[in-house]
């Protein structure tokens, strides 16, 4: 099965986590400063805080940002869950914003229309988290006027899309948000196993959440109520987490962000390649803003139905029984039971509702070979035409 997605490790990333384990600190030590201190100045931030996860850091995030008990945070459905859930982790009420159906990203516009209705509702958000799907950027200049205006926070999560850019910029640099949020799954651009990484410009926020990602205890003394007992003591001045990264997986984070510029290039060249082999089919092919240069974690067809005799869930399984492991990404979130026990119910985003019926993520990968692609667009045409 030729995979949707995979990590590329070299022997430089082995050799790298081999030199951790043979090392005095397999967790905090001086590995996870130089990697935050690697993305920070390869994206133009100035703080970044490595942590367990991409889910850990939407978390402490939105606590740093004052997410809190009768809070709103607005997000997209089409996007994984803990785009979502990071807001329900903070006692926080959770809402979406309906997709863009060319870019599948939240549409502004709708957006915007929300706002005004919330505002006189008196149910405006707090935080609002921006999903950047596929790697490619949302609209970031609007999204940051609207949350000027109606004075929200803006994190962006940028899981698909690290590497990529915005208006020439690397995504990551905080020019249009509070806080954007890395993931390291396997699947995504670089990896460490698991892991994530919050960045921001704001030197208050890097603080919060430098305490919030372990147990929210300090040995600054300035931070302290009191004068320390002693050399061995440390304040708890907050309710935190461990949600640490270790030393073994920031040093295969730095490791693999030596080959990051590259891994997104290889991206762009399948994905240009997929443009042109595919460009007959009766799909949409995914559109590309000229403002962005994307992570393209994922390329994503949508299927036209009404000239197919076929279903989305026939063509998914011819494809796998053929060999291609494509997936879906992702199902609407407040179709999730979870959710819709909340009150949310099928219909409520059309446009989000209507992608899902079709999408289908093709395998992307920075080691697949000319030849495995050609299987994917060959199994995938004969499906798609007989
Ligand atoms: C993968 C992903 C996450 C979660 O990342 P983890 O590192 O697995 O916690 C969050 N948001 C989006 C959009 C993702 O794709």
């Amino acid at each position: 099965m030729i995979p949707y997605g995979k990590q590329d490790i070299s022997q430089q990333d082995i050799d790298s986590v081999v030199d951790v384990l043979k090392s005095d600190f397999l967790t905090q030590g001086p590995k996870v400063p130089a990697f935050e201190q690697a993305v920070a100045s390869h994206v133009g931030a100035k703080h970044a805080l490595a942590v367990n996860s991409a889910t850990s850091a939407l978390h402490i995030a939105c606590l740093a940002l004052g997410l809190a008990e009768g809070g709103w945070l607005w997000t997209t459905p089409i996007t994984f869950v803990a785009s979502a859930n990071c807001g329900l982790y903070c006692g926080a009420k959770v809402d979406f914003v309906d997709i863009d159906p060319k870019t599948y990203n939240l549409c502004p516009k709708e957006l915007e229309a929300k706002l005004v209705q919330a505002e006189r509702k008196g149910t405006l958000p707090k935080v609002l988290v921006a999903v950047h799907l596929c790697g490619q950027p949302c609209d970031m200049q609007a999204i940051r006027k609207l949350s000027k205006k109606y004075g929200f926070k803006v994190i962006e999560d940028a899981s698909h899309a690290v590497g990529g850019k915005y208006k020439s910029e690397f995504i990551g640099n905080c020019r249009f948000s509070d806080i954007t949020i890395f993931s390291f799954h396997p699947v995504k651009i670089i990896t460490t196993a698991e892991g994530g990484l919050a960045l921001t410009n704001n030197d208050s926020l890097a603080e919060k959440m430098n305490l919030y990602r372990s147990h929210g205890v300090t040995r600054e003394i300035e931070k302290m109520t009191h004068e320390p007992d002693g050399p061995w003591y440390y304040q708890q001045v907050e309710l935190g987490y461990n949600y640490r990264m270790t030393e073994l997986q920031a040093a295969l984070g730095l490791s693999q962000m030596l080959r990051l510029d590259k891994f997104v290039a290889k991206r762009h060249v399948l994905a240009k390649r997929y443009d042109k082999l595919l460009d007959k089919l009766p799909i949409t092919l995914p559109w590309q803003h000229e403002d962005s240069y994307s992570g393209l974690h994922l390329y994503v067809i949508r299927l036209q139905l009404d000239k197919l005799n076929k279903s989305h869930l026939e063509v998914f399984e011819q494809l796998r029984d053929n060999g291609i492991g494509v997936n879906v990404h992702y199902i609407p979130v407040h179709t999730q039971p979870y959710y819709k026990h909340m009150g949310f119910k099928q219909g409520d985003f059309p446009n989000a509702e209507q992608y899902y019926s079709e999408a289908i993520s093709l395998p992307m990968f920075p080691k697949m070979t000319e030849q495995q692609q050609d299987k994917v667009v060959e199994v995938l045409t004969k499906v798609l035409t007989q």
